[in-house]
């Protein structure tokens, strides 16, 4: 008889290891969604599961590299444990190197890339058959003509509730833009939007599951062009007036955005939409005009000046995060000025940035003029110092601001909870756990480098009013998120 997982107390344990971007948040838990409708129920331990996915990350070589250090510690507590889970490798690095992973760890059994995850029902049905009999893996990196989403499994109530008030939505997948530098194009292939319907679907479903605050995510987001029901596309700006309209929902977000898709709509929307958040994430990469353009950005420095200053005459209270890349091939001193410039003028309030890291297959990784590690080493450290001096900045300023906060969880210490502001900054409260999932307004009263804390002056938990002394508490505890 074989093993029937759907039967009760026979239920298998899947185990979702997620690296990079937070598509592959969402990814992780449409898998995992979709696995329990065949019967498996989520462990956050390796060692507890019938099922291991590793959901990986290829945009630079670090990320790509952590699958295989994660394969090998999963081999080694196999062998000490005496057994052996599946292990599948889902991602970009899956569709990057599809047979190469099995080549190189023949303890993998699946690697299917990011376009074909609702088949891994029958794709992990199929590797059980030879999972322990030394036979090879099964690859699927194939590009479906069906759409993954139109089969993928909803995440239940009960799922929604675990995983918090605040939730990823993918509303757009792939790119076309082919920067020079990325992948992106070539392992989530071409930009395609979801249907306008199906996401407000998607969005009432969270929202009855008690999700307060959507970010709607896309690798070019504001690309985003959908069919409404009427066949008429539709652009980020409209989804985001239908999504508004969602009773429930009381925040929006959405990343990653290109500068060169920031149209006059969605700028209004910063202005016009409350529930829209006041902090943008537009990568800007470089400032040098040189380097964009050998980037294959499609815009110049002036063009982001131009666009910052439009968005904030919109929006006057919008703060920026941006992403940066360092030692592009043929970046002089010179350009990498101009990239300290350009932050020193536009200031913001986060950002990443990455030393530059040739990915196999783009144009800029046969480049001449590949920049050494040294000068690399400095730039950044040069960059991260300026960086970090604003943001610390922007954090000081918003002591004694008033925020409205979504409280999310609960913090280290007895009695906390903590929150996001409109800016993404983890804010400490004290607050009952029942309060979760409610907005606070909250006075900022000290400010750390990981976290703000503050006192509740009002909020939906507290219909009635905040009783007096609720906010009384040691300052050094507050802060320790
Ligand atoms: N779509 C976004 C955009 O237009 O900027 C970015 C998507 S990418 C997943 C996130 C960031 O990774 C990029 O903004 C870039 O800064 C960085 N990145 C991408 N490829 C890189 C590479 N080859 N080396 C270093 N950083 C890279
Ligand atoms: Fe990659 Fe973003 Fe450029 Fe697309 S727009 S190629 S995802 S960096």
């Amino acid at each position: 008889m074989p093993h029937d997982v759907r039967e009760p107390g026979n239920a298998r344990k899947i185990y979702v290891r997620s690296f990079g971007c937070q598509m592959n948040v969402y990814d992780a838990q449409r898998m995992t969604d979709t696995m329990a409708k065949e019967g498996y129920v989520e462990t956050d331990k390796p060692d507890d599961a019938d099922l291991i996915i590793l959901n990986t990350c290829h945009i630079r070589e670090k990320a790509a590299e952590k699958v295989y250090s994660e394969l090998g510690r999963l081999r080694v507590a196999q062998e000490e444990a005496g057994r052996k889970p599946m292990v599948a490798v889902a991602g970009c690095v899956a569709q990057a190197e599809g047979a190469e992973i099995i080549k190189r760890a023949r303890m993998v059994d699946l690697v299917v890339g990011p376009q074909s995850y609702h088949k891994l029902p029958e794709l992990v049905a199929l590797a059980q058959e030879k999972h322990g009999q030394h036979k090879k893996g099964i690859v699927e990196t194939e590009f479906p003509v069906e759409d993954k989403f139109d089969f993928l499994a909803p995440p239940t109530k009960q799922a929604i509730a675990k995983r918090g008030p605040t939730a990823f939505v993918t509303v757009q997948e792939g790119c076309d833009k082919f920067c020079t530098f990325c992948v992106v194009p070539y392992t989530r292939g071409a930009e395609v939007s979801r249907p306008l319907g199906r996401l407000l679907d998607e969005v009432k479903r969270l929202a009855d599951g008690g999700v307060r605050e959507v970010t709607l995510i896309g690798q070019n987001v504001n690309a985003y062009h959908g069919l409404d029901d009427h066949g008429r596309s539709a652009n980020l700006a409209e989804l985001m007036a239908r999504v508004a309209e969602v009773p429930g929902i009381a925040r929006i977000r959405y990343t990653t955005s290109h500068p060169r898709d920031m149209d006059d709509e969605l700028i209004a929307a910063h202005r016009d939409m409350p529930q829209l958040m006041p902090y943008l994430h537009l990568p800007v990469q470089s400032g040098s005009d040189r380097i964009l353009d050998a980037m294959n950005r499609k815009h110049g420095r002036e063009a982001y000046f131009e666009l910052v200053a439009k968005v904030r005459a919109a929006r006057p209270d919008i703060a920026f995060s941006s992403d940066f890349i360092v030692g592009f091939p043929g970046e002089t001193d010179a350009d990498f000025a101009d990239t300290l410039d350009l932050v020193d003028k536009v200031g913001f309030a986060g950002a990443f940035s990455f030393k530059y890291s040739p990915r196999p297959g783009t144009p800029a990784a046969t480049l001449g003029a590949q920049v050494p590690e040294a000068a690399m080493n400095e730039r950044i450290y040069a960059l991260q110092a300026l960086l970090d001096k604003q943001k610390a900045a922007f954090d000081a300023a918003c002591r004694g601001r008033r925020f409205d906060i979504l409280l999310e969880k609960p913090g280290r210490l007895p009695g906390q909870l903590i929150g996001r502001s409109p800016y993404l900054q983890s804010v400490v409260v004290l607050a009952p756990r029942e309060a979760i999932g409610t907005l606070a307004s909250v006075v900022i009263r000290d400010v750390s480098t990981k976290s703000l804390s503050g006192d509740i002056v009002a909020g939906e938990f507290w219909p009635e009013g905040v009783p007096a002394g609720a906010n009384l508490v040691r300052q050094d505890e507050q802060l320790e998120a």
